[in-house]
């Protein structure tokens, strides 16, 4: 009795601290919790009454069993709202049969056991409640195993071994009677149960009130598998706000915030009771709680009313550029990363094409799809060791043989490569570059050294760095280490620079280009006459060579109109007399057929690298190419 007394009085306490923070976060606009709150008040009466009938006077009087039965009744009731919440947080379009068979049903034959125990119709009735009580959290056990994959891990072990817990007690107390741990248990329950609520904090963003990307992650993962499991389907809408940054800045502060606000309270109010989450800048999806499409037809119709007339009023009122669409999971993609692709692409065709409703099935996704598989590789390339270094001879024309070579990376996809070109702008996107680039660093150095280079009479590897790279501080650490632990000169390797706009060439880059030319590094200005190349740099930068990139070299061999024909002449000679007035040496890009290479001699132009005399090549390769080539010419 004592046992049972102090087991009572922790549940109580338990129960209400967790009422007490339940309150707290109401305060914070809590998701619809209202199951879980009235489980938590329920349990704290249950055990309320416990406590009070132990330690008052209560057991003496007439009240002693309709006391009983109540408090009993209400552990029932808790029992039954917990797995209830359980089954509601973790699956949708449910229908009431399966909570009635499962939980209502049990529950009112245990509360119906209870009455029948308390008024001495048999020590069996007893009995038969618990096991209610334990039919009902094997439900809960249930719902737990079958949609596992709906929370973390670690929360569902939790609660896992929570319904065990509490079961145990259950048996304990169906057992021996006098042990009353049950409550104590479930108040453990309501307590774990509690700590699998969502942080409102985490889920609403602050400035607009709505919910965010990770609940709508969440809550798509949590529908996807439904979908799987049970079929159906789901509508949303999507809204997207287009270049909302730069013209409402036009408005200045004061009028931008009320216009935002207004837009703001508009897209609630247009949402109703459905959920509104903003998934990206401008970007939000409106899906209900059914997810049926007369909900779905309904937002999109008001959003595009609303839309199409103005905001704000007098100086600020003006339209708001915007595109709607409607989403049919599954029908339109099966999992996050296909409504991500939707959602983007339906974005990008409304912001260019100044489309209001969007049709989401004229869409092409297959470059999407495949720019995303092309992203993940890249991203993986170094880990997965799919890189390798091709190098490409360059010829020179005084000496009659390759006196240098370009490192230029690939990326194998099975037996294919993915073009440069595209995978490196991908890379410089997600960051992967400089890992890339780190590992063609040390590829290079091994080459130089292992194949004794200079022996073959290659003075320096021309090695490509992004402007990432050059953006890094100990860009000049690194190299200076591969030079150390290559045991190679620093005039080996000659590196190449290119812009890729205007304002990516910072004081940083500068400082590092000083740095490592004073250790010993040349340098190459790399694309030039493509118009990223500025003439600027060439007056700033200690250039030893300028490449002429192969769209210029190409040009007057391209073109169709003599008119076309002479002005790329004119461009590629006067930028030809320009290099070599400076004193930086030639090398011209692209060279692919004789009449090409003849201009390139006449032009005065020093090197030469073109597929006229090789293209880019495996290391093995490359060597004897150079063996070839250089053998008796040195
Ligand atoms: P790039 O630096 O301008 O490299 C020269 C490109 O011209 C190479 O393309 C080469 O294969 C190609 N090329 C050479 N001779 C000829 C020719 O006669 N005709 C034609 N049509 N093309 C010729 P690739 O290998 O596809 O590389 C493309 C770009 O990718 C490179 O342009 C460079 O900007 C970048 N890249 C390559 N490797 C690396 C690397 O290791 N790091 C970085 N950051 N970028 C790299
Ligand atoms: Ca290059
Ligand atoms: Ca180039």
């Amino acid at each position: 009795m004592a046992l049972a007394y102090c087991y009572d009085i922790s549940a109580f306490v338990i129960i209400l601290c967790l009422l007490y923070a339940f309150f707290l976060q109401r305060l914070h606009r809590v998701e619809n919790n209202t199951i879980a709150f009235a489980a938590l008040l329920c349990s704290l009466m249950a055990s309320g009454m416990s406590v009070a009938f132990y330690s008052g006077p209560l057991k003496y009087i007439e009240l002693v069993v309709p006391f009983r039965v109540a408090a009993w009744a209400l552990t029932a009731v808790s029992i039954s709202l917990i797995t209830l919440f359980l089954y509601m947080g973790r699956a949708y379009n449910i229908g009431v049969i399966k909570p009635l068979l499962f939980i209502g049903l049990p529950f009112g034959t245990d509360i119906l056991c209870i009455i029948l125990a308390c008024f001495d119709f048999g020590p069996h009735f007893r009995t038969a409640a618990y096991c209610c009580d334990l039919f009902i959290f094997l439900v809960g056990l249930n719902i737990l195993y079958v949609y596992k994959r709906n929370s973390a891990v670690e929360r569902t072990i939790m609660l896992n071994l929570m319904l065990v817990a509490t079961i145990a007690a259950t048996v304990a107390e169906m057992l021996y009677p006098a042990f009353e741990i049950q409550r104590f248990a479930i108040s453990l329950l309501l307590a774990e149960t509690y700590f699998n609520l969502k942080n409102p904090e985490d889920q609403y963003n602050s400035e607009t009130g709505l919910l965010g990307l990770e609940s709508f992650r969440e809550d798509m993962r949590r529908r996807f598998y439904y979908m799987k499991r049970h079929g159906g389907e789901i509508y949303m809408v999507m809204l997207a706000i287009h270049s909302s940054e730069t013209f409402l800045k036009l408005l200045g502060e004061v009028n931008e915030l009320k216009l935002r606000q207004s837009v703001m309270s508009e897209i609630t109010r247009i949402g109703d009771e459905t959920a509104v989450y903003r998934v990206n800048q401008g970007v939000y999806v409106f899906l209900s709680e059914k997810g049926d499409r007369p909900e779905a037809v309904r937002i999109m119709k008001a959003l595009q009313t609303r839309f199409e007339s103005t905001f704000g009023a007098e100086a600020y009122e003006m339209e708001i550029p915007f595109s709607v669409c409607m989403i049919e999971l599954p029908r339109m993609a099966s999992d996050m990363t296909g409504i991500s692709d939707l959602l983007h692409m339906a974005v990008k065709e409304g912001r260019m094409y100044g489309r209001t409703v969007i049709d989401v099935d004229t869409l092409d996704l297959s470059n999407e799809e495949y720019m995303r598989q092309v992203d993940e590789k890249v991203r993986r390339a170094v880990e997965d060791g799919n890189l390798e270094v091709y190098y490409q001879p360059i010829y020179s024309i005084r000496e009659k043989r390759f006196v240098s070579a370009e490192a230029l990376v690939r990326l194998h996809d099975g037996s294919r490569f993915i073009p440069p070109d595209l995978f490196i702008t991908v890379a410089e996107n997600n960051g992967s570059i400089v890992e890339i680039d780190d590992f063609v660093i040390r590829q290079v150095g091994r080459m130089i050294s292992d194949r004794n280079i200079s022996d073959l009479g290659i003075r320096y590897i021309e090695l490509n760095l992004s402007v990432s790279d050059m953006l890094q501080d100990d860009i000049a650490g690194k190299l200076t280490k591969m030079v150390e632990t290559y045991h190679i000169q620093a005039s080996q390797i000659n590196l190449e620079i290119t812009e890729t706009s205007d304002d990516t060439f910072t004081g940083v880059v500068e400082a590092n280009v000083m740095k490592l030319s004073h250790l010993g590094f040349s340098f190459s200005l790399d694309d030039f006459g493509t118009g990223y190349s500025s003439l600027a740099r060439i007056i700033m930068m200690p250039f030893d060579i300028i490449k002429l990139d192969k769209t210029i070299v190409q040009a007057p061999f391209n073109m169709e109109s003599e008119y076309e024909k002479t002005n790329a002449m004119t461009l590629l000679t006067s930028s030809a007399e320009m290099i070599g007035k400076i004193g930086a040496e030639t090398v011209a890009e692209g060279v692919e057929t004789p009449d090409q290479l003849k201009l390139m001699e006449d032009l005065g132009v020093d090197l030469i690298q073109g597929f006229y005399y090789a293209r880019p090549m495996p290391e093995s390769e490359f060597v004897n190419a150079v063996k070839a080539m250089n053998g008796n010419k040195r």
